[in-house]
C-alpha cells in the first residue's frame, strides 16, 4: 500500500489537486465516442488505484451514506485524494467510490478546458459543454428539472473500452456536501449535467448499461470511426434513439 495507506491533511489534499490539474490529461471521459484518447501522464509520484471493472459486485450495491463527522477525518481525505488522482489518471470526468471498491456515498467531478480541445465546435456546442471545475460531493441528491432528456455517447471507466447511446435530464440540481462537510447546491444544465447523473448512478449500483440504447453499444474505436465528428443526428438516426 505505501504512500497511499497514509493519512493526508486536508491542506494537503488541495495541494495535490492544484498540482494535478497543472498536469491535467487531454482526454474525455464520461463519454466520449468523438473524444481524443491522449495517453495519459498520471501521478509521477504514487501508484494510482486500479478502477473496479464491470462484474464486480461492489458497483451493483447502494453506497453508504458518509457520516458527516467522517468527511474531515484523515482518512476519508485520502479517500478523495485517491478519487481525483485515479479519475485525471484514468483519465475521466468522474469518478464514484465504488469505482475504487469504497462502497460510500461520494464521487468526484471535473471537466476542465483542455479535456474539450479536441472537440469540433459543432460537438461541443451540442453536448453543452462547458468547463467544469473540480467538486467534491458527498451525499449527493440529484434531481431532474424539467423533463427534457437528451441523447448522446457515453462511456465509464468501469466498462472500460465500450460507449453507447444513453439518454440523460438535460438539467438537474444536485444537493450534497462538500470536502469540508458544508452543504451546497448546485443547479447545471447539458454535460455536466450528464456527468452528474451517471455518477450518481454509481452510488446506486446503477450502471451506464442499464440506460443505454442496447443496440447502439459498440467498442469505443468502433464508436469513433463510425460517428466521430459528426453531428449525433447521425447516430441517434443509425440506432432509431430518442431525440
Ligand atoms: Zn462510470
Amino acid at each position: 500500500m505505501g504512500r497511499l495507506s497514509r493519512s493526508f491533511h486536508p491542506r494537503e489534499v488541495s495541494r495535490l489537486w492544484h498540482e494535478a490539474a497543472m498536469r491535467a490529461p487531454l482526454l474525455c471521459v464520461v463519454a466520449l465516442a468523438a473524444c481524443a484518447s491522449t495517453a495519459p501522464a498520471g501521478r509521477k509520484d504514487s501508484v494510482n488505484d486500479p478502477i473496479v471493472q464491470s462484474g464486480h459486485p461492489v458497483l451493483r450495491q447502494r453506497a453508504a451514506d458518509v457520516p458527516p463527522e467522517e468527511i474531515r477525518t484523515p482518512e476519508f481525505q485520502a479517500l478523495v485524494a485517491r478519487m481525483v488522482a485515479a479519475m485525471r489518471a484514468a483519465p475521466g470526468v468522474g469518478l464514484a467510490a465504488p469505482q475504487l471498491g469504497v462502497p460510500k456515498r461520494v464521487f468526484v467531478v471535473e471537466d476542465p478546458a483542455a479535456l474539450q480541445a479536441s472537440l469540433t465546435p459543432v460537438e461541443r456546442s451540442e453536448r453543452e459543454r462547458a468547463p467544469l471545475p473540480l467538486r467534491v460531493l458527498v451525499n449527493p441528491t440529484v434531481t431532474p428539472v424539467g423533463d427534457e432528456k437528451v441523447t448522446f455517447w457515453e462511456g465509464c471507466l468501469s466498462v472500460s473500452g465500450y460507449s453507447a447511446l444513453v439518454a440523460r435530464f438535460r438539467e438537474v440540481e444536485v444537493s450534497a456536501l462538500d470536502e469540508h462537510g458544508a452543504p451546497f447546491t448546485w443547479r447545471v444544465r447539458g454535460w455536466p449535467a450528464r456527468i452528474l447523473q451517471h455518477e450518481s448512478d454509481h452510488l446506486d449500483g446503477t450502471l451506464y448499461v442499464d440506460r443505454m440504447v442496447s443496440r447502439s453499444f459498440g467498442t469505443t474505436p468502433q464508436v469513433k470511426a463510425r460517428f466521430g465528428g459528426q453531428p449525433i443526428a447521425a447516430a441517434l438516426e443509425a440506432f432509431a434513439a430518442p431525440r
